[in-house]
């Protein structure tokens, strides 16, 4: 049996794990990114969390001859083959930040055993991360055409291609948040307007929840919430009946749906895989006015042939991701 270490570097923790090449993790580690305290110091935390787990390895018998190499996922625009990252919304101020050297560098200097040093380092986009972590060993095993989309704080994206992860001509493919779905729509992050990620990103779903009951006076279970309101506790209430919070998925599910019809009738693929927190609300509140608004609105062929299904790999499917890397590569 072959083993990776998959890593996924977020704004917030280090997710890292020794996954087997099924997929299975066999160790893990979570340490906090410190994104304020530049690239070097996150390098040598990264590489610190890999000497970590490649001997909590050793006690399991995975030695490091059964290690073939560590695969990192990083939002942003990242060049895979040569290790960089272009930039991040994760950390303010990286340019062009050799990444996967970096770890290699502080590997070679600082690990007990320099032959880690050695191993091969894979960088890659965390929506893409994600999306190969499903085909590899999630929803869309079996599956060589999908789109993937995680829903969180942005919306991540990912696609695959005859079984292979497509990023473009210059790696920037695949920001499937980005997609427009108004033309003359909210201000969203990047710039531009009326992107999938201004709708359904979580302070969105938040802020429209509070303007339901406080701007349009309507009843609602939450009233007493309304400063710390969080999608779990929308959703939480929505399942109870609240008919505010049913309404707030209802719309993020359209919304959804609205973006995977343009997906359906530009790629034609057979799955669509919904992941993050978000994805959590469930089949009857989230996923099924998804559906109805693709059947709705796509040409029949496009949305027959497009399973929408929820992500299996929850928030390990980054980790898992950028450890299938190493073997695809
Ligand atoms: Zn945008």
């Amino acid at each position: 049996m072959r083993f990776s270490v998959g890593i996924d570097l977020g704004g917030t923790n280090i997710k890292a794990g020794l996954v087997s090449e099924l997929g299975e993790i066999i160790q893990d580690i979570i340490t906090p990114t410190n994104a304020d305290s530049g690239e070097k110091a996150i390098a040598s935390r990264i590489s610190h969390t890999i000497c970590q787990l490649i001997n909590r390895g050793n006690s399991f018998g995975v030695g490091l001859q059964d290690i073939a190499g560590i695969g990192i996922g990083a939002a942003g625009l990242i060049e895979p083959v040569e290790g960089v990252v272009h930039f991040s919304p994760n950390f303010a101020g990286w340019h062009d930040i050799p990444l996967a050297g970096l770890v290699q560098e502080d590997l070679a200097q600082n690990s007990t055993n320099c032959k880690i040093s050695a191993l091969p380092i894979v960088l890659e986009n965390d929506g893409n991360a994600m999306a190969f972590g499903e085909l590899c060993h999630g929803a869309g095993v079996n599956v060589r055409n999908l789109v993937s989309l995680t829903l969180g704080t942005g919306v991540g994206g990912g696609i695959v291609i005859d079984g292979s992860i497509f990023h473009g001509s210059r790696n920037a493919g695949a920001e499937l948040g980005h997609t427009i779905i108004q033309s003359n729509g909210r201000l969203c992050g990047c710039g531009n307007y009326g992107c999938l990620e201004a709708y359904v990103g979580r302070q969105y779903i938040i802020e429209r929840t509070r303007r339901k009951i406080v701007a349009e006076g309507r009843y609602s279970s939450l009233e007493g919430n309304l400063n710390d309101l969080t999608p779990k506790m929308i959703s939480d209430a929505a399942e109870k009946g609240d008919e505010v919070a049913v309404d707030i998925f209802v719309e993020t599910g359209k919304c959804i749906g609205v973006a995977l019809t343009s997906l359906a009738h530009i790629l034609n693929p057979e799955m669509a895989i919904i992941g993050g927190g978000i994805a959590d609300a469930g089949e009857t509140l989230l996923f099924e006015p998804i559906r109805s608004e693709l059947k709705k609105r796509a040409m029949d062929t496009n949305a027959d042939s497009m399973r929408v299904v929820k992500a299996q790999l929850g928030n390990q499917a980054g980790l898992v991701g950028s450890a299938m890397l190493v073997f695809q590569n």
